[in-house]
């Protein structure tokens, strides 16, 4: 849906300056390699009289989605994620769940490690992601991968509510998925249960016997005591959402996770989320490829199907795909095709990367008439010479080239500093002060330039050269 500048120049078959011109006059500072959204475009579009319109992705031609009938839906499982403080016992309560519930001589019942499991209740089922903890939810949600039905919020009773309980909290809201609290440790003299319903009345989470509406549990990880309990309210939660799939359809799924095995080459744990899944089919994830040749369950047995909300390792990729990535069932030569149309993205993202600015080729890319500005964040020790750099900086601005410092700040160069520089094709300077090593990778993978100095008038110095065009590129 979107385009950049340049590109819906070349469209309108116009200079790449005159619609930052026009854009300009609507109110939009954009540089020529920038993002714009398709209303913005429309809008530009429209002042020389061109109709847009949005261009259908090659991709929905080739893989056209299915839409599953009410009728065709059947009830499907559960998937629960356990969230909660360190310590509160979230691998304890996951390890207990699964070993209560391997039946006495169960053939196979050897349980394996495959990133989600599922347990049989009575006649229901319920499939639990074997990673605790909020920051794999919220990368997986980041890569638009909404797999969790149900949280089961784990507090220890001995120990209360906790900051990562309370940061728990803020991810299970944000993602508006129903929750319940397991109150954990109960076997212990010190636990208090109450306390922890009481701290929880803060974030407005009110127990059901107290007249709100979250369900409380208390449990022990370490006795078993009230998981039964436990089980049955997630199925009741379960219930109440009404949680459906059509198993009838080609497969569509989620890797949770996935890895290089020495014997088995590459193997990825799906999560199936709609459709069945079978051994023979053919799989797209991101622009790998899968010609399913075994699928194993999380008891290490062999399968020949999954089903909806069912956690299969799967093997027969053509390399590793990535956790998150959603994994489509196709027609081999469609998955073909896509696979390609995926892996030519990929170069242009990486010669997009290699388009954005950085100080050596900034004079390069002035000649050529695209910059004409040199956006720049400045992060620094103190505040004091934060704001002479600044300032020094903003005065080298000339007729032809603008200099534009448009964050500036105390502080290590972190991650955000990074998606701002992403966002605005601008480059970072550190002055005293290192990025923090996730910034540095993240700059890294988005070819973000960041430059370190400890002396002001190295800066300045190296500025002015590179509006020259007399910077050597820095190695
Ligand atoms: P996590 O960091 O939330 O995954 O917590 P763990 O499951 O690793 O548990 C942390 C510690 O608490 C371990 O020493 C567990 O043995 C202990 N623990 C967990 N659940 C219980 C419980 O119900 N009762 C008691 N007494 N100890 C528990």
């Amino acid at each position: 849906d979107n385009i950049t500048v340049r590109e819906l120049a070349e469209k309108l078959n116009k200079t790449p300056a005159e619609i930052v011109k026009k854009l300009m006059e609507l109110g939009t500072m954009a540089s020529i390699n920038q993002v714009i959204d398709f209303d913005t475009a429309e809008i530009v579009a429209s002042l020389y009289e061109v109709k847009v319109q949005r261009e259908i992705p090659e991709e929905e031609k080739l893989l056209q989605e299915i839409v599953d009938d009410e009728s065709q839906l059947k009830p499907r499982p559960p998937v629960v994620t356990v969230m909660g403080h360190v310590d509160h016992g979230k691998t304890s309560l996951l390890d207990r769940i699964r070993k209560s519930n391997v039946a006495l001589g169960e053939a196979g019942g050897i349980t394996q490690h495959i990133g989600a499991y599922q347990v049989n209740i009575n006649d229901s089922k319920i499939t639990f992601i074997d990673t605790p903890g909020h920051e794999a939810f919220t990368a997986m949600r980041a890569r638009g991968a909404n797999v969790t039905d149900i949280v089961v919020l784990v507090v220890a009773a001995d120990d209360g509510v906790m900051p990562q309980t309370v940061e728990a909290i803020n991810h299970i809201r944000a993602a508006g998925v129903p929750f319940i609290v397991a109150v954990n440790k109960i076997d212990k003299p010190e636990a208090n249960p109450e306390r922890v319903m009481q701290q929880l009345t803060e974030y407005n989470i009110v127990p059901e016997e107290w007249g709100g509406d979250t369900i409380f549990v208390p449990v022990s990880a370490k006795t078993g005591q009230g998981i039964d309990n436990l089980l049955e309210m997630i199925l009741l939660v379960a219930e109440m959402q009404e949680l459906k799939a059509n198993p009838d359809r080609p497969a569509e799924g989620v890797v949770i996770e996935s890895k290089l095995d020495k014997g088995r080459g590459p193997v990825a744990t799906v999560l199936v989320q709609k459709g069945t899944l079978h051994v023979g089919d053919c799989l797209v994830c991101g622009s790998n490829m899968c010609k399913v040749r075994a699928m194993m369950d999380d008891k290490g047995r062999r399968v020949e199907k999954a089903l909806p909300s069912m956690p299969v390792e799967v093997m027969g990729w053509s390399d590793v795909p990535e956790a998150g990535g959603k994994v489509i069932a196709c027609d081999e030569k469609i998955a073909k095709q896509i696979v390609e149309l995926r892996l030519n993205e990929k170069k242009l993202e990486e010669q997009k990367k290699s388009s954005r600015v950085s100080l050596d080729e900034f004079f390069k890319h002035m000649q050529d008439a695209e910059v004409k500005e040199l956006n720049v964040i400045i992060k620094g020790d103190v505040q004091g010479s934060i704001e002479a750099l600044s300032q020094s900086l903003q005065r080298l601005s000339t007729d032809e080239v603008k200099v534009n410092v448009i964050h500036a700040a105390v502080g290590a160069i972190s991650e955000t500093d990074v998606m701002l520089a992403s966002a605005s094709n601008a480059i970072i300077i550190g002055f005293n002060v290192r990025p923090e090593s996730k910034a540095r990778k993240h700059a890294e993978e988005e070819g973000i330039d960041v430059r370190l100095y400890r002396v002001i008038y190295e800066v300045i110095d190296d500025v002015k050269k590179a509006m020259a065009g007399l910077l050597e590129p820095e190695y």
